[in-house]
């Protein structure tokens, strides 16, 4: 049976990715996705999905639709149905009323005005701003009647809180650091902190796998686990592992100027999502000197003892070699049918299929690789850009009209035998292949740079190959 990292418990574990729909899927939180992921995979445990759409405005449909979307372009694929956490408020407030009744958690009456002073009160006196426990122990009937309260917890007035967290060691904090924070406010809609944790232990998450930005709530939701276990079954303190967030390649927080931010940007920008798995997986773990990583392996080898506790760093030129590689290993048939859409309705899978060995030695991305292909699928007469027709000036159209005669003449199309005839040719015009190929390739791609230019003339075929040719060729 799967059991937890400190090694105490026998529970099965069950992980959860709790993302909050905010238009985009951030790869920051992708990565927490992920690590939760692995390890309930690694466990061979529950990996869960939460959706945190309490914020109204927000949490539209197609936003919520990102994160799903980004998820299984990933390849992560949750456990059962998704969780929508604002679908159970009336449990959140269930549990606020239940450590109401054990006297766990109290009615609070401040008015807004009330906490002002009491705010303003400490600042003057230099002291911590938190709620001063005015009503933990007052009467509820000192209020007047009728009027609007929250709910808050009763937490510990001495000693401390300890988390052995998985990535980040052994943390605690003073109790008297945590106040009696709300639970329910007073429209009777639960906190950001009783959601969570009441989720948490409702989803039976054995494990909480987040990023470090969350810490700080984890000594409070503890209390609320803590006050919960003499009240109901169930209510197990979980492994905490903070997994310290992604900065950008100069060491600041990572942000807008250090590149795309959102999955679907990567997926866009034709990036392969093995290719963004293996690199969020690489962030902050490691297994050795190895490299990539598939999916298989990366299942095998996870585990979060070997998350580092230092902020690991993003390096899209690293990103983009690692998508090079990944796309040079991917299978041809499917590497066309995901460029195929990007060059159009003229695009013919399986000639693109035909042409990946060649098209795919060079490529970044996909926008690069179908950039790359285009050629294939251009009518005449070709569009030549700029800088190519720079290269079919008079001497570059004179050689073409030489090139064509040969190539004419040429009965085999084959490519050693092109290769032959153009170095013959070459040679006797004392010149590099290269500076033969110069005119050639603009005459046959429009561009200036082109797979190697005798896979040009193979791909596009005897017939094609000259008429491009003689389109250009000086007479
Ligand atoms: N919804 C929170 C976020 O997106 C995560 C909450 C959690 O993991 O506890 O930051």
């Amino acid at each position: 049976m799967a059991s937890s990292v400190d090694g105490s418990a026998a529970r099965p574990v069950v992980t959860r990715f709790a993302p909050s729909p905010t238009g985009f899927l951030h790869i920051g939180n992708a990565r927490t996705g992920l690590f939760s992921w692995l390890y309930a995979r690694h466990h061979g445990g529950k990996a869960l999905l939460r959706i945190e759409d309490t914020d109204k405005a927000r949490s539209t449909q197609e936003a919520i639709a990102v994160i799903h979307e980004g998820l299984a372009w990933l390849g992560l694929e949750f456990d059962g149905e998704p969780v929508y956490q604002s679908q159970r408020a009336d449990r959140h407030a269930e549990v606020a009323y239940k450590l109401l009744a054990a006297g766990q958690a109290y009615k609070c009456f401040c008015t807004p005005e009330e906490l002002t002073e009491m705010r303003e009160a400490q600042r003057a006196a230099k002291q911590p701003i938190r709620y001063n426990g005015y009503w933990r122990d007052r009467d509820p009937s000192e209020a007047p009647a009728g009027a609007p309260f929250v709910i808050r917890i009763k937490t510990p007035e001495g000693g401390e809180t300890v988390i052995e967290d998985a990535v980040q060691g052994r943390v605690k904090v003073d109790n008297r650091e945590i106040d009696d924070f709300i639970l329910l406010r007073a429209d009777g809609s639960p906190t950001y902190m009783l959601a969570v944790v009441v989720d948490d232990m409702d989803m039976g998450c054995t494990h909480i796998i987040r990023g470090d930005d969350h810490l700080n709530n984890a000594f409070r939701q503890l209390q609320v686990i803590k006050a919960m276990q003499g009240i109901e079954p169930g209510w197990e303190e979980p492994v905490y592992a903070h997994v310290p967030l992604i900065h950008g390649s100069d060491g600041a927080k990572l942000s807008k100027r250090h590149g795309a931010l959102g999955v679907r940007d990567y997926r866009d920008m034709g990036v392969l999502p093995e290719t963004l798995f293996n690199y969020l997986l690489r962030l902050g773990w490691g297994h050795g000197d190895q490299e990539e990583f598939s999916k298989e392996e990366a299942i095998a080898l996870f585990d979060i003892d070997a998350v580092g506790k230092g902020p690991s760093r993003f390096d899209m030129k690293k990103l983009l070699s690692m998508n090079g590689n990944y796309i040079r290993k991917a299978d041809d048939a499917r590497l066309a049918g995901l460029i195929a859409p990007l060059i159009g309705p003229q695009a013919d899978v399986a000639l693109l299929t035909e042409a990946m060995p060649v098209l795919k030695t060079r490529a970044r991305d996909l926008n690069e690789l179908a950039s790359g292909a285009a050629f294939l699928f251009k009518t005449r007469p070709l569009n030549i850009d700029e800088a190519a027709a720079a290269l079919l000036d008079g001497d570059g159209r004179a050689r073409l009209a030489e090139i064509s005669a040969r190539l004419h003449g040429e009965s085999d199309w084959t490519i050693p035998a092109l290769e032959a005839n153009l170095k013959a040719y070459a040679e006797e015009l004392g010149l590099g292949l290269g500076k033969l190929a110069q005119p050639l390739r603009a005459a046959l791609t429009g561009q200036t740079t082109s797979p190697g230019i005798f896979d040009v003339l193979a791909l596009l075929g005897r017939e094609e190959s000259l008429a491009r040719i003689d389109a250009q060729a000086g007479s």
